[in-house]
């Protein structure tokens, strides 16, 4: 009073509860005091750094990096991980410093967006990698909320920063390892279609020169039927001799083209089966007996077994060829001894079907096969001995598809310098 200035302070009235802002003016006569009651204001201005408070303790007890904003997108609060992630202090960061940890391939994308929050007051959400205190950029899933008072205005934002590399990698991993597979998924189809073509050309290269073949020869062994009859002339008994010989070589011949021929027809799924009720047992015997005149020639024993009949619903036509084509192994690869032809039904694993099955055996008393090439000699065009004078190595690959398509199966088992068993099995007609 005695400066003559006004005054101003805000107090606290305890009687009334109640916050004044007080003025006071010297006048002529003394002084006028002018007070406002200004409860609301402070009160909320109370409530604020209360709910700030709040805000803070919370903030510092998440795992995420957090911050608080003003009205206007003025960040004036970050949590301890914050400060310990970046490596940077408020003076720093506060307002709009953060963008230094931006990384600057994002940072304007970033800031449009949040500021676009600030303006509008939609919530926020952002992915982006900050800096790390080491130099290194991380992954964070952002979000901020606006934080209202109870007029609705916004006096306050709170956001959160969630690190998500490991998801974001783990996201990157599973597509790099999916776009291997497809590559893999891819590469495997070509190779299947080169194979597809390959086996295609060989097919068609074989059926063509097995035909074209096929008719001289037929026509040579014509021919030299011909002189062997005498019909030509009469012969010697040596040239009959040498002309007997040229006939077995043509048969040879004709049979491996028939094996050819064969084999390209199974390649191009050409067999055909036809399934009519049969006696398996009385087809191997048919079969057994068709080569006993063979076998003997070849000084071997030949003994049947398979006396009780076995109803089963296939194709005899397909199953003496396989049968033809393992009594005429045993008899062509074994020097001496005796082949055993048994039938039976086979209950157990790795049978077709419900577990029950036919099963004829062709036992030998021969070489035997070594291990390692108990599945090889199933492939086309596998012997063990190249320079074996008959057969070319494809008898039990069609063997095998054909037992295949009748819902069975060959196997061999064998003991070298003891012999060798090969067992097609086939499915019973019905279950007893
Ligand atoms: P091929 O008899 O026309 O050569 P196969 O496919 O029938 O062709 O047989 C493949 C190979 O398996 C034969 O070359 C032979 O080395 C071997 N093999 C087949 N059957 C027997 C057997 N009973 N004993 C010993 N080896 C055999």
């Amino acid at each position: 009073m005695a400066e003559h200035t006004t005054a101003q302070f805000e107090e606290y009235y305890p009687p009334l509860e109640a916050w004044f802002d007080v003025r006071a003016y010297p006048t002529a006569d003394g002084l006028s005091v002018y007070f406002r009651n200004i409860t609301l204001r402070k009160r909320a201005e109370q409530a604020l750094r209360e709910s700030e408070e709040r805000f803070r303790a919370l903030g510092n007890s998440i795992p995420q990096l957090a911050w608080m904003a003003d009205s206007s997108g003025g960040i004036f609060w970050y949590n301890e991980r914050w400060h310990e992630y970046t490596g940077t202090t408020l003076e720093e960061m506060q307002g709009w410093g953060w963008r230094k940890v931006q990384h600057p391939e994002h940072v304007d994308r970033v800031v449009e967006r949040i500021r676009h929050s600030f303006e509008t007051g939609e919530p926020w959400e952002d992915t982006f990698p900050l800096r790390s205190r080491t130099g290194e950029y991380r992954w964070f899933l952002s979000r901020a909320l606006p934080i209202r008072d109870a007029d609705g205005k916004v006096v306050r934002w709170f956001g959160t920063n969630t690190d998500i590399t490991a998801e974001i990698e783990a996201a990157a991993e599973r597509e790099r390892l999916l776009e291997r597979e497809r590559e893999a998924r891819a590469e495997a189809e070509r190779r299947r279609e080169e194979l597809e073509r390959v086996t295609e050309s060989r097919t068609r290269l074989m059926r063509g020169f097995s035909h074209d073949v096929k008719n001289p020869l037929g026509a040579a062994d014509g021919y030299a039927q011909l002189l062997e009859d005498g019909i030509l002339g009469e012969l010697s008994t040596k040239q009959v001799q040498s002309i007997q010989r040229i006939r077995r070589s043509i048969q040879t011949s004709l049979h491996l083209i028939h094996d050819l021929l064969e084999l390209a027809r199974a390649e191009a799924g050409q067999i055909e089966i036809e399934s009519v009720p049969t006696d398996v047992a009385e087809l191997a015997r048919e079969a057994a007996e068709d080569f006993r005149a063979q076998a003997t020639a070849a000084g071997l024993g030949l003994e049947v077994r398979a006396d009780d009949a076995l109803p089963t619903d296939t194709d005899p036509a397909r199953v003496r060829q396989i049968l033809s084509n393992l009594l005429s192994n045993a008899v062509k690869y074994t020097p001496g001894g005796r082949i055993t032809v048994e039938t039976e039904v086979r209950t157990g694993s790795g049978a077709p079907g419900d577990g029950r099955h036919v099963a004829i055996h062709v036992t030998d008393t021969g070489p035997g096969i070594p291990e390692e090439k108990r599945e090889t000699i199933f492939q086309e065009f596998t012997r063990l001995d190249p320079e074996a004078p008959h057969g070319a190595g494809v008898g039990l690959a069609i063997s095998r598809r054909i037992a295949r398509l009748l819902g069975g199966d060959i196997t061999v088992e064998s003991e070298v310098g003891r012999g060798s068993t090969f067992t097609l099995r086939l499915p019973p007609t019905t279950p007893e």
